[in-house]
């Protein structure tokens, strides 16, 4: 008897509207089984020595960079990310895995200073049985960060792709648990019922989600019914501030790679901008011209490939933040419409005259879209980027030492950004605030994430 709790999942290459496969979402018995499974190879695989789980781990990495540009091509099939863009972030994948490899067993306690006779300590250990659910827009890195850093901590996993890649999704993890004994890391496909009764479900000691504020509220309160240990990385409204000091053309370059890059389908994409009025005409006319090398097949020196959005559902979505801007009287520099055609293509936007009530202002847009908000000063444009209740990142391009100061200050938000709207040294890590989540979702705090900490005193017998 199925147990299935959906229609069968049907994909779509958002470039052609063809049709990729069809998946049936697993059902509530076929989770319980999967967790069933895993918590049956809990306590082997955490006794395992951490060296020899890195090193099956480390094992899946390689095999990953050999597959990597079959996996870059059902990449940018499933969900339209460039095909280059795709490899980089399978490549990233296994680096990432490769990381974990090198950092869990160095991942350790501390011994404490009691008593002569006795011996005091402190010592993490793994939660036991974590599901991890993750996104389409970089699925594959996404997902390898959160598995490889609760396999080498000693934890089995139960991860549920997203649906709008699952193909992608199983051939990665199938990859990965045909490295590792049977039940350390199952994977279940479906939708959100099927990540519902995967995140509420009692034998689940974490819950590692990346993805929407919605679904991940709706984590949160599924586990706060079981107790299950909460890592939210979810979605932002990420600001980007323009000093009056700053070279508009540069500015300009720097809000379309952050607007534009995935097609705007980056967590810390550029949502919103402030951009000083002493600049804002020149800074507008060089977006506009920005925005015009953004085209979905590149063919001259110097154009940028925009793959298409995610499916055509989610272009609606972006379009109708837009269709509101322009509504309520904002100007459209560049874009602004869904062109003609097949495919879920939309294409690089400019907009001006945002006022603050907007949704493409308040909400997430997550397309390609730059929303510009001329305000009198570096100071309005603080005081704006800082009134919202995203807290995932940010980005100030000033000269101004003071502001800079000032801004990395106050932000309340996981990642500042000074002068560039990506980039960062390898080993950071942030907590994001407010509704886009909780916890380490990266970096070597993702370990201490991943475990749960004993202390343990021990005295000779008297
Ligand atoms: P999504 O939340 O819709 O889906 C993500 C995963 O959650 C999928 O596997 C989905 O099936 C599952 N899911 C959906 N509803 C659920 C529920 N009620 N219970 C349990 N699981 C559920 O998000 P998406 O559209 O796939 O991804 C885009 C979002 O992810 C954007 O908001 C983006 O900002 C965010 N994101 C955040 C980060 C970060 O590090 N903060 C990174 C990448 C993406």
């Amino acid at each position: 008897m199925s147990t299935a709790i959906d229609v069968d999942i049907e994909v779509h290459d958002p470039a052609t509207g063809e049709l990729v496969g069809r998946v049936r979402p697993a059902g509530p018995q076929e989770v319980d089984d999967a967790v069933a499974r895993a918590r049956a190879a809990r306590d082997g695989w955490a006794r395992t020595p951490a060296a020899e789980r890195a090193g099956l781990v480390r094992d899946a990495a390689g095999a990953l960079r050999a597959v990597a540009e079959e996996l870059a091509r059902l990449n940018e099939t499933e969900t339209g990310r460039p095909y280059d863009d795709g490899l980089g972030g399978v490549l990233a994948a296994a680096g990432t895995l490769e990381q974990y490899a090198e950092l869990g067993p160095v991942h350790r306690g501390r011994s404490l200073q009691g008593s002569w006779a006795a011996t005091d300590l402190m010592i993490p250990e793994p939660r036991g049985v974590a599901a991890v659910i993750t996104p389409w827009n970089d699925p594959v890195a996404v997902a390898a960060g959160l598995i490889g850093a609760a396999l080498v901590t000693g934890n089995t996993v139960v991860h549920k792709p997203s649906e709008r890649c699952p193909h992608l999704g199983r051939r990665f993890a199938d990859l990965v648990a045909s490295f590792l004994p049977d039940g350390v890391l199952e994977v279940v496909d479906g939708a959100g019922p099927t990540g519902a009764a995967l995140s509420g479900h009692a034998d689940v000691d974490l819950v590692a989600h990346v993805g929407s504020i919605a679904a991940g509220q709706a984590i949160r309160q599924a586990a706060a019914g079981t107790g299950a240990h909460v890592l939210l990385e979810n979605g932002g409204n990420d600001p980007l501030v323009i000093d009056a000091d700053v070279d508009p053309r540069w500015a300009a370059e720097q809000a379309a790679l952050g607007s534009y890059a995935n097609g705007g389908q980056v967590c810390v994409s550029v949502e919103r901008i402030y951009c000083a009025a002493a600049i804002a005409e020149p800074f507008l006319d060089a977006l506009a011209e920005e925005a015009a090398r953004w085209v979905y097949r590149p063919s001259a020196a110097g154009e940028k490939a925009l793959g298409p959005l995610v499916d055509r559902r989610h272009r609606e979505h972006v379009h109708s933040h837009v269709a509101a801007a322009i509504a309520d009287g904002a100007t459209v520099h560049a874009g602004g419409f869904v062109p003609e055609g097949e495919g879920a293509f939309y294409p690089a936007t400019v907009l001006s005259g945002l006022t603050p009530a907007m949704p493409i202002l308040r909400e997430e847009t997550f397309g390609p879209v730059a929303g510009v908000r001329v305000v009198e000063d570096f100071a309005q444009g603080l005081a704006e980027a800082i009134d919202d209740p995203h807290g995932l990142a940010a980005t100030v391009l000033t000269g101004n030492m003071g502001n800079a100061q000032q801004a990395w200050r106050e932000l309340p938000v996981g990642s500042v950004k000074i002068n560039a709207v990506f980039g960062g040294a390898p080993g950071g890590a942030a907590q994001p605030r407010g509704t886009s989540g909780t916890g380490f979702g990266y970096g070597p705090e993702l370990l201490d994430e991943m475990t749960t900490t004993k202390v343990v005193h021990w005295s000779p017998l008297p």
